[in-house]
């Protein structure tokens, strides 16, 4: 019988596994071969991730070989960048996210974590005193904790353990390999998060610049797969505003990605013996979509919640583990999770014309305003999420109200005033 059995080896998975490694029998199961390759991915991680992240890992050049030193939130009118050096340190760095996954993976086998990699479970059934796991293989597996980290693909035996689903959208993903100076010519900034109404009202178009590689992509409306595909084609050749970026690059299509995203938290992350951690939780944010830092977060939280309760003989009952909640709650919902909530209300759950003025307000905003700089700039380098300050979130939306074109103050006040309430 393990201690504990982790199912999925995403972010969350992997960086529970390993922290868990350290003090207790820990079993982790993946779906995908991960023996032969796990999927290369270009992520941003902004400097709020470090409290989550081993300094041996957050140092090491290979899984981040790149500082993130100046972002782009462009729009259609404006290039709205903030750059790193106008308040001193670099924003984060840039992760080749495969091979933290893999180094972490191998560090958990140091710490003689056990891996079944290629194998899907399949069933779940609870007992008083265990969980017994039936995987695709016939295997029955028993633990007396189990963790669900499997983010947007494992709902059906989310659901059959009784736990809600979050709300889940399609996102199209494409990585490529470019030569390390044609990138540094084509992009000062390492990430673009732009907004156009006519790619998608829920959410961004994007790219993330890694070393020698760099990848693009969206978060759809309802489109198919090959629908998504097709469009990202389409930007990639035509569309005028990114051209300049993504000249001598070349990109095969047969490497996209389709992938589901969730976000909106389900209310209850545990049960008797059981959490369920990152995008699974829907512990994504609603604007930005970052699921990098909630999936650690999360990880990070249940490996000292289980610690404590592994180390007092615990039960796992639901109500010990509800401390789990809690720590989330407090950590993520209660402050920083407003901010993406107040701007989805803004830029998604609107029309394509008030998405694009507000948008359209926020880049001018940013280009101008030190303070709207440095908010943002705050943000991403807090160590401390509890510590968020709401209150300068307020600020930004009264200036972002007082930036728009007169006409659009008239009919967009109780929209702001509503954003401003969450
Ligand atoms: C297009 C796109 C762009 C994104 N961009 C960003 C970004 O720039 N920054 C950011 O922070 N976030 C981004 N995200 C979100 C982020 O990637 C995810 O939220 C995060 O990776 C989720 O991690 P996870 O470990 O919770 O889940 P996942 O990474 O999805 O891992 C879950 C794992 O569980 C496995 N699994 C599922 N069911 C089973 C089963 N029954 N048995 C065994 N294994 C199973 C799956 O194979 C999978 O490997 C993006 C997402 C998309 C789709």
């Amino acid at each position: 019988m393990y201690d504990i059995i982790v199912i999925g080896a995403g972010i969350s998975g992997t960086s529970f596994a390993y922290k868990s490694s350290k003090f207790a029998n820990t079993l982790l199961i993946e779906a995908q071969d991960y023996n032969t390759q796990i999927p290369e991915r270009t992520n941003i991680y902004a400097e709020h991730n470090k409290p989550f992240i081993e300094e041996l890992f957050w140092n090491d050049r290979e899984i981040f070989p790149r500082d993130f030193i100046q972002l782009n939130y462009k729009s259609e009118q404006n290039d709205g960048l903030l750059h790193s050096k106008e308040f001193g340190a670099p924003l984060g760095k840039i992760c080749h996210t495969e091979i933290f996954l893999k180094k972490l993976i191998n560090r958990f086998k140091d710490n003689d974590g056990e891996t079944k990699f290629n194998e899907t479970v399949s069933k779940i059934n609870h007992h008083q005193d265990f969980i017994e796991l039936i995987t695709n293989k016939g295997e029955t597996i028993k633990a007396k904790t189990l963790i669900l980290a499997t983010g947007s693909r494992g709902f059906e035996l989310q659901k059959s353990f009784g736990f809600e689903t979050p709300d889940s959208f399609k996102g199209i993903y494409l990585n490529t390999f470019a030569d390390e100076d044609l990138l540094d010519q084509n992009f000062t900034f390492q990430y673009m998060f732009h907004l156009n109404p006519n790619i998608s009202m829920n959410g961004p178009f994007f790219f993330n610049i890694g070393k020698g590689r760099l990848s693009a992509g969206f978060l759809g409306n309802l489109e198919s797969p090959s629908q998504l595909k097709d469009k990202l084609q389409r930007i990639l050749q035509n569309y005028n505003k990114i051209q300049d970026f993504i000249k001598g690059i070349t990109w095969d299509l047969n490497q996209v990605v389709v992938g589901d995203i969730s976000k909106h938290p389900i209310k209850n992350m545990s049960k008797d013996r059981v959490l369920v951690l990152g995008e699974a939780a829907g512990l994504v944010t609603s604007f930005f979509y970052e699921g990098m830092l909630c999936g650690l977060a999360s990880a990070d939280i249940a490996s000292k919640v289980i610690q404590s309760l592994l180390n007092n003989g615990s039960n796992f009952s639901k109500a010990e583990l509800n401390n789990y909640d809690r720590e989330v709650s407090k950590l993520l919902l209660e402050k920083y999770f407003r901010n993406g909530n107040a701007c989805e209300y803004l830029f998604y759950k609107t029309n394509a014309s008030t998405s694009k003025t507000i948008w359209d307000a926020y880049t001018d905003m940013l280009l101008k305003n030190k303070t709207v700089r440095q908010f943002v700039y705050d943000v991403l380098l807090i160590q401390d999420f509890t510590q968020y300050n709401t209150d300068n979130d307020r600020w930004v939306g009264e200036k972002l109200f007082g930036n728009l074109p007169i006409i659009s103050k008239a009919t967009l006040w109780p929209r702001f005033l509503k954003a401003m309430s969450f």
